[in-house]
C-alpha cells in the first residue's frame, strides 16, 4: 500500500444500485456537482459494440443477455480513464464495482491512486418500478422484459453483495431512489457533502479501512429509505 499519490484528495464515489435504478443520471448530477468525472462502464461497453471494436465483439453476446463481462475485460476497460480521473480530482462510478471480486481488484490496483474519500452510494428503488423504468426507456438489446428481469436477478445476486462489503469497509450513503430525480440528486449531495467533511478515516479512506483503524459508516437519507 503506497501513501503517495498525484491526488491525494481525490473524491472516488462509487454508484450501486440495480439496473434502472437512476444510477447515470444521478452520477451525471453528482459528477457536475464536485467537479469530477462520470465513468459509466455499460456506456463505454455499448459504445465498444456499437463500433463493432474488438472488445465490443467479445462483450456484446453477454451484455445482450444480460450476463456480466469477465472481469478482465472489465478492469483493462476502466484502467486508463480511472487513473486519469483521479488525477483531476476523482470520479463516480456507474456500473463498477459489479461484484465483490471487482471490488476486491480494485482495492488491489488502488493503492497509487492514494488515500482520497472513497463513498459507496446505494440507490435502493422497487423491482416493480425498475422494470416499469427500464422498459420506457428501452436503451438497448438487454432492454426487453424477460432480460430485465434476468438484470436484476444478477443484480441481486451477485451485485448486492457489494452493498455490506462497503458497509464493512468504507463510507455507504444509502439513498431512496424511488422519488423524483431532483429530491435524490439533493439527498446524495447533502450526504455527500457531509461525509467529505468528516475526516479521512471515517469517511472510509483506503489505507485506513483497510488497516482497520477506520470506523465504517452507513448513512441514509431515511430511517425508511431501504429495506
Ligand atoms: P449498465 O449500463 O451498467 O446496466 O451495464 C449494461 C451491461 O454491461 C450489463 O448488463 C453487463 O452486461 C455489462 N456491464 C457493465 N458494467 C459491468 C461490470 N462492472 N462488470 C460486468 N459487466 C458489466
Amino acid at each position: 500500500m503506497t501513501m503517495q499519490s498525484a491526488a491525494p484528495r481525490a473524491k472516488r464515489i462509487l454508484m450501486v444500485g440495480a439496473p434502472g435504478a437512476g444510477k447515470g443520471t444521478q452520477a451525471d448530477a453528482i459528477a457536475k456537482q464536485f467537479g469530477i468525472t462520470h465513468i459509466a462502464s455499460g456506456d463505454i461497453l455499448r459504445r465498444h459494440i456499437a463500433e463493432a471494436t474488438t472488445i465490443g465483439r467479445t462483450v456484446e453476446d453477454l451484455v445482450n443477455k444480460g450476463e456480466l463481462v469477465p472481469d478482465a475485460v472489465i478492469m483493462d476497460m476502466l484502467r486508463k480513464p480511472v487513473l486519469a480521473a483521479a488525477d483531476t480530482g476523482g470520479y463516480v462510478l456507474d456500473g463498477f464495482p459489479r461484484t465483490v471480486e471487482q471490488a476486491e481488484a480494485a482495492y488491489r490496483t488502488a493503492g497509487n491512486l492514494g488515500v482520497g474519500v472513497q463513498i459507496a452510494v446505494h440507490l435502493e428503488v422497487p423491482e416493480e418500478e425498475l422494470i416499469r423504468r427500464m422498459l420506457a426507456r428501452a436503451r438497448g438489446a438487454d432492454d426487453t422484459e424477460d432480460v430485465i428481469r434476468h438484470r436484476i436477478k444478477v443484480y441481486e445476486e451477485k451485485t448486492r453483495p457489494l452493498l455490506e462489503y462497503y458497509a464493512q469497509r468504507e463510507l455507504l450513503v444509502q439513498v431512496n431512489g424511488a422519488r423524483p430525480v431532483a429530491e435524490v440528486t439533493w439527498s446524495i449531495v447533502v450526504q455527500l457533502q457531509r461525509a467529505f467533511k468528516r475526516p479521512a478515516t471515517q469517511a472510509g479512506s483506503h489505507a485506513g479501512a483497510h488497516a482497520g483503524t477506520a470506523r465504517p459508516a452507513t448513512t441514509s437519507d431515511s430511517d425508511k429509505a431501504v429495506a
